[in-house]
């Protein structure tokens, strides 16, 4: 399917202790899909209003609030439509943007407790319980999971350092893929434990390389279906804001160009990683790819301006189209 836009989603955290000492107001507001935020200094300004995808209302728990919008959700919404799109064939991408601290490792891993778990935990349970159901002999599988983290980001000269942590492999008999569930199991603790102790600095990527074979009776062919599922928990987006033009910071134009520069060149370091992974054979992400991006924002009026540009690069990544096409090779 050509030209498919980036999904986008917002997603606004609970006040956190730090914000709660500093007694801070929520500038935050959401109705359906649109977000609205009130510039703390003019409140009697018309607050700024956006509309995205998905607009997640984390702030308060679920008790207090009927929509509340918890990790299953944003996992149903999001995570389900790119699972169910690696299944068609596709390569999809799903990436946490927003300020550190704004709860883009929250969303991306998620804590290890009941309801807590975010969308990759998830998103790799489902995948072994889809594929365990569906087994039929005419169908096989095989899933490789690998993480990689980069160093420090976008500077042409360190992008070789992109490291890849771990592999693991499963194939398609029932043996392996009680290996693999055994192994995406672990592969969520470890990824969890890295990942949230991740420096804000670097980016965090989780692939899935996922691979259908089905094989038909009647011709005696092979057909194959691969697909790269990317999962991204990026860097905090003020230091790839801070690391260019200092003092301009706040100049919104130039600096919501200068964040889809970054993306751009965030998508083209992904692609430089999966090569350096030996995957250089499939597509990079993003390219294509059905895409997803979250946007996590803080709630807090001293995050005001921080959010207002999260919310407006989230607004721009709207317009860009990725040209995602199945990847099925008949005859593999
Ligand atoms: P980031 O990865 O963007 O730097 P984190 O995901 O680490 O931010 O979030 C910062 C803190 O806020 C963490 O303690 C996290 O558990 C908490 N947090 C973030 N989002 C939520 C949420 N939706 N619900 C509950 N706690 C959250
Ligand atoms: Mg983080």
């Amino acid at each position: 399917m050509a030209g498919a836009s980036v999904k986008v989603a917002v997603r606004v955290r609970p006040f956190s202790s730090r914000e709660i000492s500093r007694d801070a107001k929520c500038v935050i507001q959401m109705q359906g899909k649109s977000t609205c935020i009130t510039n703390p200094k003019l409140t009697k300004d018309a607050p700024k209003n956006f509309t995205f995808d998905y607009s997640y209302w984390s702030h308060t728990s679920v008790s207090e609030d009927p929509t509340f919008a918890s990790q299953r959700q944003v996992y149903k919404d999001i995570g389900e439509e790119m699972l169910l799109h690696a299944f068609e064939g596709y390569n999809v991408c799903i990436f946490a943007y927003g300020q550190t601290g704004a709860g883009k490792s929250y969303t991306m891993m998620g804590r290890q407790e009941p309801g807590q778990q975010g969308i990759i935990p998830q998103l790799c349970e489902d995948l072994f319980a889809r594929v365990t159901e569906s087994r039929s002999p005419d169908l096989s599988y095989s899933v490789e999971v690998s993480r990689f983290q980069d160093s420090w980001v976008l500077s042409p000269a360190l992008r070789g350092e992109w490291r890849l942590v771990g592999q693991s492999r499963g194939a398609g008999s029932q043996d392996s893929w009680v290996l693999s569930l055994a192994l995406g199991g672990e592969w969520g603790t470890v990824a969890a434990t890295n990942m949230n102790e991740t420096s804000s600095r670097s980016h965090a990527v989780f692939t899935i390389v996922f691979t259908q074979r089905r094989h038909d009776e009647l011709t005696d062919l092979d057909t194959e279906k691969v697909s790269k599922i990317s999962l991204v928990d990026l860097a905090g987006s003020e230091r790839a804001e801070s690391s260019g033009a200092k003092g301009m910071r706040l100049k919104e134009g130039a600096n919501i160009n200068k964040s889809l520069t970054t993306l751009g060149k965030v998508i083209s370091a992904l692609a430089e990683m999966v090569s350096a992974g030996g995957q250089g054979d499939h597509s990079p992400p993003c390219g294509n790819s059905r895409t997803a991006m979250i946007a996590a924002v803080s709630p807090a009026d001293i995050s005001y301006e921080e959010t207002l540009s999260t919310l407006r690069y989230a607004d721009r990544t709207k317009q860009i189209r990725c040209n995602a096409v199945i990847n099925e090779d008949p005859n593999a």
